[in-house]
Parts: structure tokens; sequence; C-alpha cells
């Protein structure tokens, strides 16, 4: 017998609960040995008023179950919305967004035969999704990307340890850290750093534009792709879509207290309650939770079974190219009726558990053993040409500790004049640096501070600091 365990099911929106009514029949019919607080999430919590579209009792359930199915959720349209799927994926702090893609049987695509069978590890709660924006002038807006080593480090062992789980041979680390040194290059760092701790799985570093090129180009090099949270989004639609789309892609959220399940599919409104939406998906997804559940028979049983149904050749209508297609009830029959036969023709990998990266309650993950102020930019709104600008706050720096060293306008330096032909907004970087003699001080800074505002408006401050002698700042376009 196995242990039966307590699951939250959120059917969610559209397509959401036909899916999930399928997948909860074939894990039934398997013996996977669940049972199902049913939970709900999104339209129809937001519907009565509840802001971020989960409810209390939602929350309670799944601190309580710590693993959940999903449907989709429906993302309210407009200003200030925010996506409940967010908002449980970062409550729950699941950092790390699996999404497996493998060439699957009866679906053709342009990449048929090319065997790919390949996992994206997507840092899921950090980067420029964190969503802090602001707009900083009325017309320039701002988001901040943060990444942490912290969190580079745990996808980083996530994606080794889950190449070593599925017995694979290497590990892509993808970024875009020749343009962003310090928010990619944190997780290059924590890659090259890490890496070698596995000497049984390849490291290679790609950059994400050549990795999306090689993706299309020969996707069968890749198994396991490592990358922060807006690469990884597009590039795992990117790979969802080698192998067939949006009705076959699974995906899990994994986190060290929680994990979630769900389709990366949307609720797909327009196809909602006719019984066509393709269950793959959330079935895949199925399997995913099942092995994070150590349920790896029911697991084994569930993804021959749907490998076999493919095989027969029995499809939903997204995929059935002109074929008549199988409703979403004849398509989970068929599942059902497969369970306990074997596809001859496509294997399934030997799963072990994955051996979950340990996580310090330590806010701190790295130390500087010297710091030093060297000075700071002071973000202004103007509408003052780019020379008037910098005189006046030559001016007012005059007989301060700090030099104006530059100016930048949306990064590239438009003062003291180069000759950049920049179109300039009226938002500014204006960068203060102490002189070669002063004291660096605190005081210092906020003295300045008050002096420009007296002339000029300011939003926002960002300090110029050195950690362990290094800059802890990018130049400027063009500064020396
Ligand atoms: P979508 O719901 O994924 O649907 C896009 C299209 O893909 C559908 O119109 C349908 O195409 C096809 N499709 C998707 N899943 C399918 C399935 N299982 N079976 C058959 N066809 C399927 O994307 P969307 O229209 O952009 O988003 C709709 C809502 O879902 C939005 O509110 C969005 O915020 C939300 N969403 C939620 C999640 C989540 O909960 N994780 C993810 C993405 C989007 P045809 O028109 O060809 O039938």
């Amino acid at each position: 017998m196995t242990e039966t365990k307590t699951v939250t099911i959120i059917p969610g929106d559209g397509i959401g609960p036909e899916v999930v009514q399928a997948a909860m029949r074939v894990m039934d019919s398997a013996g996977a040995g669940l049972e199902w607080e049913l939970c709900e999430a999104g339209a129809a919590v937001f519907a009565k008023g509840i802001a971020s579209g989960v409810p209390e009792e939602t929350l309670q359930s799944i601190a309580r179950n710590r693993i959940v199915l999903k449907g989709p959720l429906e993302t309210p349209i407009g200003y200030g919305g925010k996506s409940a799927n967010v908002t449980l994926r970062k409550l729950f702090e699941t950092y790390g967004n699996i999404r497996p893609v493998r060439e699957l049987p009866g679906i053709q695509t342009p990449f048929t035969g090319r065997n790919i069978d390949l996992v994206v590890v997507r840092e899921n709660v950090e980067d420029l999704y964190a969503g802090i924006e602001h707009m900083q002038t009325p017309g320039v807006a701002q988001c901040l990307k943060l990444t942490s080593t912290k969190g580079c480090d745990k996808i980083v062992r996530l994606a080794f340890e889950l190449a070593r789980a599925e017995g694979r041979k290497s590990v892509h680390c993808c970024t875009k850290a020749n343009i962003m040194k310090m928010t990619e290059g944190l997780l290059k760092q924590s890659f090259e750093a890490i890496a070698p701790e596995y000497p049984d799985i390849a490291a290679h570093q790609i950059l994400v534009d050549n990795c999306a090129h090689q993706l299309v180009r020969k996707p069968e090099q890749f198994e396991v792709i490592v990358t922060t949270n807006m690469n990884g989004d597009i590039l795992s639609d990117l790979t969802s879509g080698l192998v067939g789309g949006l009705g076959i892609a699974p995906s899990a959220n994994i986190g060290s207290q929680v994990a979630m399940f769900e389709a990366v599919h949307g609720s797909a409104p327009d196809i909602a309650g006719k019984n066509c939406a393709n269950p793959v998906a959330l079935l895949l997804s199925s399997v995913l939770m099942l092995r994070h559940l150590g349920k790896f028979d029911a697991a084994f049983a569930i993804k021959h079974a749907l490998l076999c149904t493919l095989e027969q050749g029995c499809l939903t209508g997204d995929l059935a190219s002109g074929k008549s297609p199988a409703s979403t009830t004849e398509f989970t029959d068929a599942v059902v009726a497969n369970l306990g036969k074997h596809s001859e023709n496509y294997s399934v990998r030997n799963w072990k558990a994955i051996s979950l990266p340990p996580e310090s309650p330590d806010p701190v993950a790295t130390r500087a053993a010297s710091r030093k102020l060297a000075g700071v930019d002071i973000f202004l709104e103007s509408g003052l040409d780019t020379v008037s600008l910098g005189q006046s706050l030559d001016a007012i720096c005059a007989d301060t500790p700090l030099r104006l060293k530059m100016i930048s306008n949306r990064g590239t330096k438009v003062y003291p004049p180069s000759g950049a032909m920049t179109d300039c907004v009226d938002h500014w970087r204006c960068r203060f640096v102490f002189r070669d003699h002063a004291s660096p001080s605190e005081e210092a800074l906020q003295n300045l501070l008050a002096r420009v505002s007296e002339k000029h408006y300011w939003m926002h401050l960002e300090k110029l600091q050195e950690f362990d002698g290094r800059p802890a700042f990018a130049k400027a376009q063009g500064e020396d």
C-alpha cells in the first residue's frame, strides 16, 4: 500500500475544471493514493472582491498540505491587477520552475524525429518579475531587476540535482551576463562556483540570444537549461512550441516548503466548457507531482498509458489536424483504459527523487570583507537641455567633497558632451563621486542632495559603493 497524501486541488478558470477533473480521474484510477482538498482561486475569488485572487482558506490548505495541483487562473486585465498565479508562486517561494519538453508519439511538428528531450529550469521569484515598477517621470517607467546570490545558488543546484535525478549528462547556464554583468552575472558566477561539485555533468555557458537561436537550429543538443526568470519565461514557451505547443506542456513550481504543479497553458476561455481541451499538459504535470511525492509506480504507469494513448492516434482537436478529434473525456477514458500497458517505442526515464538544495534562514548570503562609499547617482526629472543641466549641477557641487563625474540618459553618457546623438528624455542619472582627497561620508551625500533639491526635482537615489575593492555599480555607456 502506498502512503495516502492529501493534495490541495485548485480547478481554476476556463478549461481548468475540465482538465483538472481528467487528471484526478487518471490518478485515482492509477491507484496513486491521493486525497483531494478542493480549493478556490482565480476569477470567482476576484469577483468576491478578494484582490489577490486567493482566499485565506486556500492559503491555509496549501500551508497544510504543501503540495498543489492547479488549473489555470485568469489574470484580471487592467492597471494594478495582480496575477493570482504569481501571488501563489511568490507567497510560497516556489523558486524553481521546471518545464520539461519531449517529442511525443503521434504529434507531428517540424522537429519530429529530432528526439527533443530537454528541461528548462527557470528561476521563478526574482528578476524583473518581482514586479517592482515605478513611473519615474510621467513619461518614463522603471522596473527593478533584482537577483541574488542566494536565489541563483538555489536554482543552479536545483538544475544539477534534477539532471542527476533524471540521469542527464549536461546543464547549460543561459544568461545575458555580457550586458547585465551584475544581475545576470550572478547566475553565471553561481553556476561557475557550483558546477565543479557535479563532475559527472558537463557544464556549459550560453548567452540567451544564442540559446534561442540554437534551440531552433539544433534543439537536441540541450538536456537541462538553467536561466533567470524572464529568459526562462520566453525560452520555455519556445521549447513548448518545438514539441507541439501549449496543450502538452507541463510544469512544476518547486520550493523547499511547497511544490505546485500546473499546465503551462492558460484558461483558454474560447474553448472552455466545450469538452475539447487537451488534458495532456495537466496529466504530464500530474506525473511530475507523483514523482515529487516519490510515487514512482503511479507516475510510470500514467506516463506509459499516456504514451500508448497517443501512439493509438487518440488526439484532442488542437493536435488532431483534420482527423476526427477525441473530446477531453474520450481522451481521458483512453488513458484510463491504457493504464497497465507499456509503450514499446518510447522509453520512460528512470527517475530518482530530487535532492533539494538546503535553505538558510540567514538573509545574508554574501559578506564583503571591506566596503567603501564612492559617491551617489541622483536621478532627476528635468526638462533642461543636457549642457544647461550639467552646468547647473557643476555649480551646485563646486565647493563640496563631491564632483559631478557624468550625466547619463537611459544609460548613455551625455555630459560632459562626447558627441553621442542621444534623443534625451526627462530622466537623468547624475553621477557624483568623492574628490580624490575627500573623506567619503553619508553627511556629504545628504548635504549634496539638499543642495540639488533646491534647484532640481529628484525622484530616486542610488549609493555608489565598492565591495572588497571592486565597484558595485556599472559604468554608463561611454563613461570612462
Ligand atoms: P491560453 O489560455 O493558454 O490559450 C491560448 C490558446 O491556446 C487557446 O485559445 C487555445 O487555442 C490554445 N490552448 C491552450 N491550452 C489548451 C488546451 N489545454 N487544449 C487545447 N487548446 C489549448 O492563453 P491566453 O488566451 O493568453 O490566456 C487566457 C487566460 O489565462 C488569461 O487570463 C491569462 O492571464 C491566463 N493564464 C494563466 C496561466 C496560469 O494559470 N498558469 C498561464 C497562462 C495564461 P485555440 O484558440 O486554437 O483553441
